[in-house]
């Protein structure tokens, strides 16, 4: 029996963010690639960066993506040395590794002088004044 109706949107939270069906701080796009805020960023300026078509892990993304994946996390990371020189880009790989979202993405962790012992423990939201004032600041410049 063929299937009637719509098709079900993608459960994925990324997708949706990457279709626009679910809301974020956009810091750029192109027609591959999106990078957004991070809801609960471990530090001021977290940014994530991810393909724009589904894949759980980076060993699944297509290779005639790896560029313009890669060209969007190097354009936040020169965006991000205007915050600060020093970050952390990261990618976690399966939940032994802490990855709770499995739609591949890149961390962009600013570091700041405070934060030479790591990472806070506790996480606080993304306020949305914080987050226009980031975007304004890590905009095309
Ligand atoms: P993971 O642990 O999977 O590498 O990281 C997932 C990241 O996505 C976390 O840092 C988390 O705060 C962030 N995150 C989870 N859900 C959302 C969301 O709906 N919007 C945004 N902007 N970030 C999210
Ligand atoms: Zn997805």
């Amino acid at each position: 029996m063929e299937a009637s109706g719509p098709v079900a949107a993608s459960p994925c939270i990324f997708c949706a963010i990457a279709e626009k069906r679910a809301p974020s701080y956009v810091v750029y796009e192109d027609a591959q690639t999106l990078a957004f805020l991070d809801i609960a960023p471990l530090s001021r300026g977290h940014t994530l960066i991810i393909p724009k078509a589904h894949v759980d892990r980076i060993t699944d993304l297509p290779p005639v993506q790896y560029a313009s994946v890669l060209a969007t996390v190097t354009e936040i990371c020169r965006r991000m040395e205007r915050l600060s020189r020093d970050y952390n880009i990261g990618v976690n790989q399966g939940p032994l590794a802490g990855q709770i979202v499995f739609h591949l993405h890149f961390h962009v962790i600013p570091r700041y002088p405070n934060q030479v012992g790591g990472f806070p423990r506790e996480r606080l939201p993304l306020v949305p004044e914080e987050a226009r004032t980031l975007l304004k600041e890590l905009g095309p410049g």
